[in-house]
C-alpha cells in the first residue's frame, strides 16, 4: 500500500480507500463487516460510508467492524456524510452527526462530508448562517468531528469557486480514467488549493468491469482495464484517495496489489487512452468543453453529450438510457441545467465547435425523447 498526505490535514491516508456503498446485501451485516477488517490488514486506513448507502445498512455494517477495530482507533480514519437539504439547520446537522456516531460506534469522526452538492444553491444552503456548516463547526470545536469536507458532482469551474472560499480541507468527487478530461479542472483546483482529493467512482459506476472487453485499450500490457483504471487514480499525484466500493475480499486484493506495485500512469499511457478513445470510440464526447459557451439557449451541451456517452460507449437499451437520464436530472450531469434538450433550435453552432465532430443536434433529439419519457 502507498500512503499520501491528505492535503493540509496533517495525516497520511492509504491511496486506496474503503467505500461502503457496494456491500453484498445477500450476506449478513456481520459477514460484510469482515471486509473492513480484512482491508485494514491489507493496509487500508480510510473507511468511507454514508447514511442511506446499501439500503441504509452501510453505517451499521461499519459500526460492527469499527467496534472490533476500536483498539486501533488512532490508526485509521472514518468518514461519513450528511446532506444540507436534510440537515438544513445547525441543530439538525448536529443531530445527523450524533446519529452517525452512534451507528458507527465511534466517539469521533475523522471526516464529515457536506454531502452531494449538485448545485451552487445547495452549497449556499449548507453555508447559510445557522445552517449545516455552522452546526458542523460547533461539532468540530467539541471534538466530535476532526475535519469538515465536501462531496460534489459540480463541474470543475464551480468546484474551483468552492475551493476558493476555503471552508473545507478536502473534496470528494467522481473522477476516473474515462471522465478525467471533464473533471480535471476541479481536481487541479482542489489539489493546488491544498485540499485532499478523494476520487469516487474510479470504475465509472461499475461500467469498466462490466465492459472490460470493449475497454481493453485502457490497459497497458499485462494488466486488465480494471487494474488500469485503479492505477490511473492511485498513481495520480493530484488524487489522494481512490475510493472503491468493495464487495469481496478479492476486490480488496486487486486494489491493494495495484496500489502496492503502482507504476505511475505515464504520458504514454495517457496518450494511449486518449488516442484509443478517439480512434476506436470517436463517437464519444471527451468533455473538452469547447462547445460550452456557444449555445444561446443555454443548453449544457457538453453535459448532455457526456450523458449520451452511455449509449455511444456501452450501447445501453432505451429503457436503461431513460433511467440514466432521470438519474442525471436528479443527481448527475443535468441537475443544474437552465435549458433542456428539447429547447434546441438546431442552429448548429455547437457542432461547428465540437472537437469530436459529434452529431449533437441528432443526439439532443434522441435525448429529448428520453426526457419526455421520464
Ligand atoms: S444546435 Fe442546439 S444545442 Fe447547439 S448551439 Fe444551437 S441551440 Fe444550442
Ligand atoms: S466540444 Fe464536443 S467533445 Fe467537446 S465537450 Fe462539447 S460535445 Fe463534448
Amino acid at each position: 500500500m502507498i500512503y499520501k498526505e491528505y492535503g493540509r490535514a496533517g495525516i497520511k491516508v492509504s491511496a486506496v480507500g474503503f467505500g461502503g456503498m457496494r456491500f453484498d446485501l445477500k450476506k449478513s451485516n456481520e459477514e460484510n463487516a469482515e471486509l473492513l477488517l480484512y482491508a485494514r490488514e491489507k493496509g487500508v486506513n480510510y473507511f468511507d460510508t454514508a447514511p442511506g448507502y446499501c439500503e441504509d445498512k452501510s453505517e451499521d455494517i461499519f459500526g460492527i467492524a469499527l467496534d472490533r477495530m476500536s483498539d486501533y482507533r488512532d490508526e485509521f480514519y472514518v468518514s461519513t456524510k450528511g446532506m444540507p437539504t436534510e440537515f438544513d439547520t445547525a441543530d439538525k446537522a448536529r443531530g445527523g452527526v450524533e446519529k452517525s456516531l452512534k451507528r458507527l460506534n465511534c466517539d469521533y469522526l475523522d471526516f464529515y462530508h457536506v454531502w452531494c452538492i449538485r448545485s451552487m444553491a445547495q452549497y449556499e444552503l449548507a453555508m447559510k448562517k445557522g445552517g449545516q456548516y455552522d452546526g458542523l463547526m460547533k461539532c468540530k470545536e467539541e471534538g466530535l468531528i476532526k475535519n469538515i469536507v465536501i462531496s460534489t458532482h459540480l463541474p470543475g469551474n464551480k468546484i474551483e469557486r468552492i475551493i476558493n472560499d476555503d471552508n473545507f480541507v478536502g473534496v470528494l468527487m467522481g473522477v476516473n480514467i474515462l471522465n478525467f478530461p471533464y473533471r480535471w479542472q476541479g481536481v487541479e483546483a482542489a489539489y493546488n488549493g491544498g485540499y485532499g482529493v478523494v476520487a469516487m467512482n474510479p470504475l465509472s459506476g461499475g461500467m469498466i468491469p462490466k465492459f472490460e472487453n470493449e475497454l481493453g485499450y485502457l490497459a497497458a500490457e499485462g494488466e486488465t482495464p480494471v487494474e488500469a483504471a485503479i492505477r490511473f487514480c492511485v498513481s495520480c499525484p493530484q488524487i489522494t484517495i481512490t475510493l472503491i466500493g468493495f464487495t469481496t475480499k478479492q476486490h480488496i486484493d486487486t486494489a491493494c496489489d495495484v496500489a502496492a506495485g503502482s507504476k505511475p500512469f505515464t504520458q504514454e499511457d495517457i496518450e494511449r487512452v486518449k488516442s484509443n478513445v478517439s480512434e476506436n470510440m470517436n463517437a464519444i464526447c471527451t468533455g473538452c468543453g469547447y462547445c460550452m459557451k456557444c449555445c444561446e439557449k443555454e443548453i449544457p451541451v457538453a453535459n448532455y453529450m457526456q450523458a449520451y456517452n452511455d449509449k455511444a460507449m456501452f450501447h445501453k437499451s432505451e429503457k436503461e438510457l431513460i433511467e440514466e437520464t432521470k438519474f442525471h436530472h436528479e443527481w448527475g450531469l443535468l441537475v443544474d441545467r437552465k435549458a433542456s434538450a428539447a429547447d434546441c433550435i438546431q442552429c448548429g453552432k455547437c457542432e461547428a465547435e465540437c472537437t469530436q465532430h459529434l452529431n449533437i443536434i441528432e443526439r439532443l433529439g434522441e435525448m429529448a425523447e428520453w426526457e419526455a419519457k421520464i
